[in-house]
Order: structure tokens, then C-alpha cells, then sequence
């Protein structure tokens, strides 16, 4: 994790610049650069490039003296944009860092981090208006008035903020401005001119074990250099107020936070308790919004004018100058991994970042993932526990049913007597319950009874989902849709069965089975289109009072109504054939289990399993991370699986399944002589495969993966940069893809 040499000017000689035009295509460009652009050239620059006699856009990625290899004669810059700031030189180091680690071109790693719009335009200048003073005879339009009224208390507003105030009020401005009353001005984009003010809002005294926790963190802030933390507390500990009370040391001492959440759906709370605190100077930044305007945040928080960024993984790219401190919430979710494209994972980046930006980084979990656990166990992050809920509110008691010894109702055990029970009486005495289930639709599949096969997705091979609601079959992964198959694919017989459940079937057995139950769902069909925030909205208030959802449900939200928490099926994350699958079936318990009891009243969560004997649900069962932290980690160690090891992955796919084999045994041979090469080093490297992906065909194209292992961070990227220089992506059809610290090996 050292940072890059991050040489903003050299010594001597004229020098070049490798520049990423900003035109959809990733390769990077070398230019010279003429004396009249010498010392204004600069790593993050945006400059104009001569492109066939036009100037196009583009980003300096690396400012050094001529090679040998560059081409013989250089064209030159023909402008460096003024108007918009160059990115910060942590970013650009970390660009840098990116592309050697994950084994991908720097301009790769540098489209990766910007909005897609980004530069299509530097921003322009913005016009303003200004208050001066009261003409001598009060103004008889109501355009007038209001327009003075408003700039008056504000002292200042965008032209465009009066123009919206004001329909029409143009000739209104143009006539004050006249009079001296306003003056107009402009604001230059680059001046950060958000000045800091802190709403007035009432801040909890904090409780001894975040005062213990806030000294250590603080004095990292004030001393502007890094530190990595791992913030270890259940849910409702009170993490987030630790993390407020730091980024506003951070905005005190001038300088800006990220803030990292996993998903963007959790990204609506904790907006409302940012804007609380923080004012105009936060803003949320994912990937989902409208393009124009992501463009534009990404362009106010170069400026310095939005100093909080609050945002899913992409949000660790956010080009925050002077940055202060990091925070991961949830850090052991796996959503922070990107599975396409660049491979990065933002955790891990957040705390390179760290480093180079010289700056605290908080990873926060109720559940840390064993990695960033045995990392604070061998102090390379400072542990810091809040042991206990605020205001004394107890962790609720857990119950595994086992769902062999229940009845079974309607041809399945869906719900277990004790979960029926729970449920009508919690709905009585005027409570909420969330019921979790990690599969959306009917999540039923048809099965047929003849030859015993499942209905699957033609492209893929994982079985079709049975949707209600329209009546469908469709593939979760590739969207393929059908309509529901009344005989067998594959042998014609009539004799096909619709087995399992999904979220939508819950959702229609709760309103059966529970007189008083106002159900809603929540899951990925439902949430698009502002339907989370309804939903969410809805269950807040009590208008529903039942919430049926997948994985969304899970986390993060805080529902003071809620005394009821039910998992209908734990095995449905266990049986994923992945290493992982204990870990995450941990985790996602407790984080279900957390959103029971949260306000006054305490809770109860019900977990239905055929396996109650399952080390992971037991330990989850009784709270104990820590006991089910080494008992995981020993399973790990035996079998030589990270923490223990480094992962990477390699991904061979193309359309032809023997295509892909043959390609799979090159890259195979391949590795073994770079193995050979490099001696000791290599010889301690497992490779296993190339074998068949768990999910053999994706999308209409089968997949082989190999899977390398090994001590050493060094060797494997040595071998991986190798297999990338003889192999690209792969030619033709096939498609080769490295994925460094996989985090899904499906
Ligand atoms: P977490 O992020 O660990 O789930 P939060 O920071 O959201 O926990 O805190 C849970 C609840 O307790 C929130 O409603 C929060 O406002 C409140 N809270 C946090 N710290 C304190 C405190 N020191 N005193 C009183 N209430 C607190
Ligand atoms: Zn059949
Ligand atoms: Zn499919």
C-alpha cells in the first residue's frame, strides 16, 4: 500500500504527457507539451488535445521526460482548460495504485472513476445577484418586491435561483440592477466558496464507549495523517453519530469526507441525517443518477462547493481536494466489490486513499469481514468497540424453528406455527414486523415430475423464477423472460410441478393467514421508480405494517416500530456453493436480527431453518461474532482461504464451450511456466482449475475459471500481469477476465 511517486514536476528537459481523451475509449494518447503550456501541464489537468486538426478534451494521466518507444514526432497541447481544477493528486495516485493492482491500464481505472459526462463541457462561469441596497422609493411590482425581498435575506443567489423564484422577473432584475439596488456578478467554478454552517441540531451527549472512540479517531483528523480504524458495533450502537461527530471535525478544520455505503437504497436515511447536520454542503453521488447530474456533483465537489459526499462504491473516486477522513459503513458487504469491469473493491481503496490523501479512514460493521477482523487483530487498523446499544436497548432474543418438525400447510412449511403466532399477536398489540426471505418473485421454479428437470434459462444454467405478477418465468441473472411452460421443455409430459417460494408467494400467505396484516414488499421489483421511498415511507408510518423484502430489508434502516423480525428460509444463503456462504449468512442474520427492537419496546426474531445445528446460525443465534469470527477463521486457515491466503481469479468465457476449454489450457500452461520462472516464489502458488464456473453458462456464454492462491500479494499480480501481456482480454469471442481478491466465485 505505498503510495505512488506522485512527481508533479521534473527536473530537466522537455517532457511529455500521456493524456485519456475524453471520448469513449480507454487508451491513453502521448503528447508534448510546448513551452507555453510548461509548468501549467499537470497530472489531472483537463487540457485540449489536437485530434485531425480539432480539439478534443482530455485528461493528463501522467506528465514524464520522452521514451524511447513514444512515436517520433509529438503533436503538441493546445490548451489547458482553465475553468475547471485539476484532480486532486491523491486520485490520480490512486488511479495509478488501481491499475497496477487490479492489472488494468491507468485509463481504464480513470474512465472507471468518472461520471460518464464528465467534461464533456468545463462548467461554465455562473452568473449571480447580488443585494446593494433599497431603491429610495419602495418598488410598486410585486416582481420587484419579492426579488428584493428574497435577495435581501440571502445576500446572494444564482441568477438562475432568481430566475426560478421569479417567472418572468427578468425585466424586474434588469430594472434593479439599473437602479443600483442589485449588482450581478459571477462565480467563478473553482472558488469553494460553501462556506460552513452547521444547522443548529441537537447532538446526543455521547456515550462513554463513542467518547472512547471519538477521542482516538478526532486526534487522527487533527493530526492530518492516516490512520485506519476498524469501528466495531452492533447495530444501533451508535456508529453513525460516531461518524458525524468526526466529518464535522474534519469540515472544521477545512476539509472535505466521503462517505461509502453499500447500497444506494441506504443512501435516503442517512441523506436526511446529513442534510440535517451538514446543510447544502452534502451531497449524495451514485451511479444511478442522471448522468447530467452526477456530472454536475462530481463538478461541485472538485470546486470544493459540496465538501460531504455520501455514495455507493463509486463514491471512492469522488475527487474531494483536501480530503479529511473515509468512512466504509458496512464494510464487510460485498456490494463494495464491482463484478464487472474494473474489479476494484472500495473498501480495500478507501484505505489506500487513505494513505495517500494522508487522511483517518473508519471502516464501520456490526459484522467485520474476517479479513478487515484479522487486520485489526495484527494492528494494522486500530479496533474500536461499541459493545452495546444506546439508551440500554437489548439485543433481541433469537429462535431457530426447525422446519422438519413443523406441519406442512399448503404442500410447503412456510410459515411454522411459532412464526404464526408471533406475527398475529405482534400485529395486535399494534406493532411491526419484517419478514426476510433471500429470493425475490414466487421464487418458484417448475419441476418436472417425468424426467425430474427444472425449467431453466436457456442462456444460463440457473433455474427460471416463477413471477406472479405478470404471470412469468425469468431469469434473475440475464433477465431472459417466458411465459410459464404448461408442459415440459425438455420431454413434453404435462406432469410439471411449481415448487418454493419467493417474497411475492410470502406476501400473499401473510394476507391470508394474518387477518390485521397490511403487507408491503421490498425487494428489487418493487423498489425502481420511487417505489422504495413509498414503501419505506408507508411502513414508517404504519400505514403497512408488515414488510416483506429480500436483502433490502436488511440493512441499515431504523424502524423504532418494528418488534418482529422472521427469516423464513436461512438456508437460502447458506447454500451457495461459495467459501464465503458462513460469513455471509452470519452477517445477514444479524443484520435482519438488528432491525428488531430498535425503539422503546424490545423484539424477537424467529429464524425457520432445516439445519438449526449450522455453526453460523448458532453463533448468530447468540450474538456472538466473536465466537463465530475464530471459528470461521480456523475453517479458513485449514483450508487455506483468505485471510489466510490471496485470491485471484481468472475468468475464461466465449459463446463455444470448447473454445473456451482450449483457451482455459493455455492460460493454464501458461501460468505454470511463469510459476516455473519465478522459482521459490512460485512454486507457492496453488493453482486450482480451470474447471467449470458454478454457474457453467452466463448470459449465452460458458465460463471456466481457475482460481490462483498464494502468501504473496507481489507474486500473484507479477503472474497475473504476465497472463494480461500474453493474453489482452482474449481475441475473438473468447473473453478473458482477472479478478484480484474475488469476493464471489460463482
Ligand atoms: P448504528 O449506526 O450503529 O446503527 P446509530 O448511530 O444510527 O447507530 O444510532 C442508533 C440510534 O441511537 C439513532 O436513532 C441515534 O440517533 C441514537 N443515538 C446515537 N448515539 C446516541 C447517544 N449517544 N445518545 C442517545 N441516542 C443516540
Ligand atoms: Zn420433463
Ligand atoms: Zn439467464
Amino acid at each position: 500500500m505505498a503510495p505512488v511517486g506522485s512527481s508533479e514536476t521534473l527536473p530537466g528537459g522537455p517532457l511529455v504527457a500521456d493524456v485519456l481523451l475524453l471520448l469513449p475509449l480507454a487508451q491513453t494518447y502521448t503528447y508534448a507539451i510546448p513551452p507555453s503550456l510548461a509548468g501549467r501541464v499537470r497530472r489531472g489537468a483537463q487540457v485540449d488535445c489536437p485530434v485531425r486538426n480539432r480539439p478534443v478534451s482530455g485528461l493528463v494521466i501522467a506528465v514524464r521526460p520522452p521514451r524511447d518507444d513514444d512515436p517520433p514526432r509529438l503533436s503538441p497541447l493546445t490548451e489547458v482548460v482553465a475553468n475547471r481544477a485539476a484532480w486532486p493528486s491523491d486520485l490520480m495516485d490512486l488511479v495509478d495504485w488501481a491499475a497496477r493492482y487490479y492489472v488494468a491500464p491507468s485509463g481504464v481505472v480513470a474512465r472507471t472513476a468518472m461520471p460518464s459526462l464528465f467534461a464533456r463541457r468545463a462548467p461554465k462561469s455562473e452568473a449571480t445577484v447580488r443585494f446593494v441596497q433599497h431603491p429610495d422609493v419602495p418598488p410598486r411590482s410585486p416582481r420587484d418586491k419579492t426579488i428584493l425581498a428574497a435577495l435581501e435575506a440571502a445576500g446572494e443567489m444564482d441568477m438562475a435561483a432568481v430566475r426560478a423564484l421569479v417567472p418572468d422577473g427578468i425585466t424586474s432584475i434588469r430594472r434593479l440592477l439599473a437602479k443600483g439596488c442589485l449588482r450581478m456578478d459571477t462565480r467563478a467554478p473553482d472558488v469553494a466558496d460553501a462556506p460552513l454552517r452547521p444547522t443548529h441540531v441537537e447532538r446526543p451527549v455521547p456515550t462513554a464507549d463513542q467518547a472512547d472512540a471519538l477521542l482516538k479517531i478526532l486526534a487522527a483528523v487533527r493530526a492530518d495523517k492516516y490512520a485506519g480504524y476498524l469501528l466495531h458495533g452492533v447495530t444501533g450502537s451508535g456508529k453513525t453519530e460516531v461518524y458525524l461527530c468526526a466529518i464535522e471535525a474534519a469540515l472544521e478544520r477545512g476539509k472535505g469526507a466521503i462517505v461509502l455505503v453499500p447500497e444506494i437504497a441506504l443512501t435516503i436515511d442517512l441523506r436526511r441525517r446529513f442534510e440535517k447536520r451538514f446543510g447544502g454542503i452534502a451531497a449524495v453521488l451514485h451511479s444511478a443518477m442522471p448522468e447530467t447530474r452526477r456530472a454536475k456533483a462530481w463538478d461541485d465537489v472538485l470546486s470544493g462547493r459540496i465538501r460531504v459526499v455520501v455514495g455507493p462504491r463509486s463514491a471512492v473516486w469522488a475527487p474531494m481536494p483536501n480530503l479529511g477522513l473515509i468512512v466504509v459503513d458496512e464494510e464487510h458487504e460485498t456490494s463494495y466489490k464491482q463484478q464487472e469491469g474494473l474489479r476494484y473493491n472500495a473498501r480495500d481503496l478507501a484505505l489506500v486513499r487513505g494513505t495517500l490523501a494522508k487522511c483517518p479512514v473508519i471502516l464501520g460493521s456490526a459484522t467485520p469481514s474476517l479479513e478487515t477482523f484479522q487486520n485489526a487483530h495484527d494492528r494494522k487498523l486500530t479496533y474500536l468497540s461499541l459493545p452495546s446499544r444506546v439508551l440500554d436497548r437489548t439485543m433481541p432474543p433469537v429462535t431457530l424453528v426447525d422446519l422438519r418438525y413443523q406441519p406442512v400447510i399448503g404442500g410447503e412449511r412456510l410459515f411454522s406455527q411459532p412464526l404464526r403466532d408471533a406475527l398475529a399477536t405482534t400485529l395486535e398489540r399494534g406493532e411491526s414486523a419484517i419478514l426476510f426471505l433471500n429470493r425475490r418473485g414466487f421464487g418458484r421454479f417448475i419441476l418436472c415430475r417425468t424426467c425430474g428437470t427444472a425449467v431453466r434459462c436457456p442462456n444460463c444454467s440457473i433455474t427460471m423464477t416463477h413471477h406472479a405478477r405478470p404471470e412469468r418465468l425469468c431469469c434473475h441473472y440475464c433477465d431472459h423472460a417466458t411465459p410459464v411452460p404448461g408442459t415440459c421443455p425438455t420431454c413434453n409430459s404435462t406432469d410439471v410441478e411449481v415448487l418454493g417460494f419467493g417474497t411475492e408467494r410470502v406476501e400473499d400467505e401473510v394476507a391470508r393467514l394474518v387477518p390485521n396484516a397490511r403487507v408491503g414488499r421490498l425487494d428489487s421489483d418493487t423498489s425502481p421508480g420511487g417505489g422504495l421511498d413509498r414503501i419505506l415511507g408507508d411502513f414508517r408510518t404504519g400505514k403497512l405494517n408488515v414488510l416483506v423484502g429480500t436483502q433490502i430489508v436488511a440493512k441499515g434502516h431504523d424502524f423504532p416500530r418494528v418488534t418482529l423480525v422472521g427469516v423464513l428460509l436461512a438456508e437460502q444463503s447458506l447454500a451457495f456453493p461459495d467459501f464465503r456462504a458462513p460469513e455471509r449468512t452470519f452477517q445477514l442474520l444479524t443484520q435482519v436480527a438488528g432491525r428488531a427492537g430498535r425503539g422503546d419496546t424490545p423484539g424477537v426474531v424467529i429464524v425457520q431453518t432445516y439445519d438449526p445445528t449450522q455453526y453460523a446460525l448458532q453463533y448468530a443465534s447468540t450474538h456472538d461474532y466473536l465466537g463465530f469470527a475464530v471459528a470461521e477463521n480456523r475453517m479458513r486457515r485449514e483450508r487455506g482461504y483468505p485471510p489466510h491466503s490471496h485470491l485471484a481469479a481468472i475468468e475464461i468465457s466465449s459463446p463455444d464451450a470448447r473454445e473456451a476449454t482450449k483457451v482455459a489450457d493455455d492460460v493454464r500452461e501458461a501460468v505454470s511456466q511463469f510459476l516455473m520462472a519465478l522459482g521459490p516464489a512460485g512454486r507457492k502458488v496453488i493453482v486450482l482449475g480451470p474447471s467449470a464456473a458454478a454457474i457453467e453458462r452466463l448470459r449465452g456464454r460458458t465460463r471456466q475459471q481457475m482460481l490462483l492462491k498464494g502468501n504473496s500479494r507481489a507474486t500473484l499480480n507479477d503472474v497475473l500481469w504476465r497472463v494480461q501481456r500474453m493474453f489482452g482480454n482474449g481475441h475473438g469471442d473468447t473473453r478473458i477476465v482477472l479478478d484480484v481478491d474475488p469476493v464471489s466465485l460463482l
